[in-house]
């Protein structure tokens, strides 16, 4: 079955527009966390950032660039978080590659992220940075 941003592209199903062009769509989102929650979307499909062609994934991350740009100078936000969830575990609701675009007023909105530090003394990181270092995928 279709996901429901392959339905907004078609036009099945009427979204706000912020910006279009041949490869890449802007919305504000139906939640609207804070005033201007933009998402930022391929036109074609892929299930989530990490398995998004690095071509099409530097589009999206342009264009949510220059949104997070007109947000601060438009509507005066002290701040914005771009960010994009891949997977259940991380919180992605919608399986097609978005990124979000949260302009950032105080911090008494309904959006937040925390992340709080655990004690890594039984980690060995040189080690962690080591193996992660050799999983990556050459360019
Ligand atoms: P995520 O949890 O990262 O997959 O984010 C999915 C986002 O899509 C949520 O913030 C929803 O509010 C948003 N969303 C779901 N349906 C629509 C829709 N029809 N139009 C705009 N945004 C939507």
């Amino acid at each position: 079955m279709e996901d429901i941003f392959c339905r907004i592209i078609k036009g099945e199903i009427p979204s706000t527009k912020i910006y279009e062009d041949d490869d890449v769509l802007a919305i504000l989102d139906i939640s609207q966390t804070t005033k201007g929650h933009t998402l930022v979307i391929p036109k074609l499909h892929y299930d989530n950032f990490l398995s998004c062609p690095q071509e099409v994934m530097h589009k999206v991350m342009d264009v949510a660039q220059r949104i997070g740009q007109a947000e601060i100078s438009l509507l005066h936000a002290r701040g914005v978080n771009i960010l994009t969830n891949v997977n259940e575990a991380a919180g992605q609701s919608v399986m097609h590659f978005h990124v979000h675009v949260i302009p950032r007023y105080n911090g008494g909105e309904g959006f937040q992220i925390t992340m709080k530090g655990q004690d890594t003394s039984g980690m060995d990181l040189p080690r962690l940075a080591m193996d992660i270092s050799k999983a990556m995928k050459k360019e």
